[in-house]
């Protein structure tokens, strides 16, 4: 934790304002990221997973099971031999130590995932380490804001926090089980995926829509298995429908309300 401390500390003299981090996709991207969505972190196929946990493993074999090249390191032999014929190469190493990191071949990946969650003193020096080898794309596991801040002031391209992601997208379940998926597009919009009940089932759509002055937008509705184009004011809802609805937050939240 001393690490940890000081790094923060630094960090928060570095850190203008939290404005200087855009949200999307419920992570905090640094702004050179964003300026360059087309650039780094694109169909690359050479990746390296760092710390083979639960997150990490699965990531991994993911990407694997897609067919990229993928080396997964952990500094422990039960997730090396466990992954070591699904990757394709499994090497045992210190994410600490750069010179195993390059050896297992960590730098000539495109893509480095580091993984390493309890752990932070390794997972903030790999996350140097991969910086240091010129690995154009560096995603990292953040266990909480701070520590979130403190990557993307070293270098990391996208933090996640998989458990606060997941607990976000249960509990906007929970709230509201119509909403079946929903996507953060930065700046407060978010594009949501909503069944229509039956309580607006032979309602048109034009005038829901006209309740929210605009602040709602329809991209599409889907019919079981077709796609019925627009204009979407004019189609009449049905039972189970789906509506993938554009809108800020809040706005969104008043719309759906309404379909409870
Ligand atoms: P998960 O929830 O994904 O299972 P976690 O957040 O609990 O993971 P840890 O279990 O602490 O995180 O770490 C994930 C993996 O990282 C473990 O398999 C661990 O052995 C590995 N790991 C920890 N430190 C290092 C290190 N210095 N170098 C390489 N791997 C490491």
């Amino acid at each position: 934790m001393g690490l940890l401390s000081n790094i923060a500390a630094a960090a928060q003299r570095v850190v203008a304002s939290p404005g200087e981090y855009v949200y999307f996709g419920e992570a905090f991207l640094n702004p050179e990221f964003l300026r360059n969505p087309d650039g780094r972190c694109m169909h690359n196929d050479n990746f390296v997973v760092i710390g083979l946990g639960t997150f990490g493993s699965t990531v991994a074999t993911e990407l694997a099971n897609f067919g990229n090249k993928v080396i997964g390191i952990d500094i422990n032999e039960g997730p090396v031999s466990r992954l070591a014929d699904k990757l394709t190469q499994a090497v045992m190493a210190d994410a600490r130590d750069e010179e195993a990191l390059r050896e297992a071949g960590a730098g000539s990946c495109d893509v480095a995932v580091i993984a390493i969650g309890e752990e932070l003193e390794a997972n903030i020096i790999c996350t140097m380490n991969i910086k240091m080898l010129g690995v154009p794309c560096i995603w990292v596991k953040a266990v909480n804001k701070t520590h979130h801040r403190i990557l993307s002031k070293i270098g990391a391209d996208r933090v996640v926090e998989p458990e606060q992601e997941v607990g976000r997208h249960v509990a906007q379940k929970l709230h509201n089980p119509l909403i079946r998926d929903y996507l953060s597009l930065g700046n407060g919009f978010h594009i949501i995926d909503i069944r229509v009940p039956e309580s607006v089932g032979g309602e048109r759509l034009g005038p829901l829509l006209a309740d929210s002055e605009g602040k709602v937008r329809c991209l599409g509705v889907m019919r079981a298995t077709e796609y019925l184009a627009g204009p979407f004011e004019e189609v009449m809802l049905a039972e189970d429908d789906k509506l993938l609805l554009l809108g800020e937050r809040q706005n969104l939240r008043n719309f759906s309300d309404t379909f409870r």
